[in-house]
């Protein structure tokens, strides 16, 4: 456990400040609170959080708007709390600049996990050369895949995708930012060959397609892979 790790909490609902400051408070994370949009981005500048957790539905200004404002100057890790579980909210806070996001009620352990996912994006200064989980090992130096290994044969665009997802797995990446990423900000928007791409790499490395166990559908946002477990 880290004691010196500080935890911003931008909401206004006493329930939920009560509950996350319980939980992590317990975790021997450092709390702040802010109730507002703007005494939010004034801590965020003053205490130099290492997560902030942000509402969506603040009494000022609302949620987007203290997002686009932080990442103007700062690249903290910003996991969004979500009243409702509408997949635009969601999507447009992502690609706002939120890392991720958890969606009300949430418990204790879910909420624990996420904040380890973002902490371990923004510490690692070099990013894993390899990604290992279950059978599944990708080298991104060598640009190999094995499965129980064995070589797995993907096409260029296939690796990419997969190798987008390892370096960024236990994320959530949204359509838009693969499709950006891979086919560039010219790409047509319809995910279809995203799609496309995700089915023959589901069918080369899942056991059962229908039931993934590396990389997850979070439906209408996009794709998330497992954690790797080589860290
Ligand atoms: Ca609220």
């Amino acid at each position: 456990m880290n004691p010196k790790i500080k935890i911003l909490l931008i909401e206004d609902d006493r329930d939920i400040v009560s509950f996350i400051t319980t939980s992590l408070t317990v975790h021997d994370y450092h709390i702040c609170n802010a109730v507002t949009g703007r005494e939010g981005l004034c801590l965020a500048a003053s205490l130099c959080p290492d997560v902030i957790l942000l509402d969506l539905g603040l009494p000022d200004i609302d949620g987007y708007q203290v997002l686009e404002r932080l990442r103007v100057w700062s690249s903290v890790p910003i996991i969004v709390i979500s009243a409702h579980s509408e997949e635009d909210e969601k999507v447009t806070a992502l690609d706002l600049g939120a890392d991720d996001y958890i969606i009300k009620p949430f418990g204790t352990a879910e909420l624990m996990a996420r904040i380890r996912t973002s902490l371990r994006h923004s510490f690692v200064s070099v990013p894993d050369r390899t990604y290992r989980a279950l059978g599944l090992e990708i080298d991104l130096e060598k640009r190999t895949v094995k499965l129980n290994g064995q070589i797995i044969h993907l096409t260029q665009t296939e690796y990419q995708l997969l190798a987008l997802l390892a370096q960024n797995s236990g994320k959530v990446l949204t359509y838009r930012t693969i499709i950006h990423t891979i086919w560039g900000p010219y790409a047509d928007n319809s995910n279809q060959i995203l799609r496309v791409n995700m089915a023959n790499i589901r069918r080369k490395i899942e056991a059962d397609s229908a039931q993934p166990q590396y990389v997850f559908t979070e439906v209408g946002i996009g794709y998330r892979m497992r954690e790797n477990e080589n860290i």
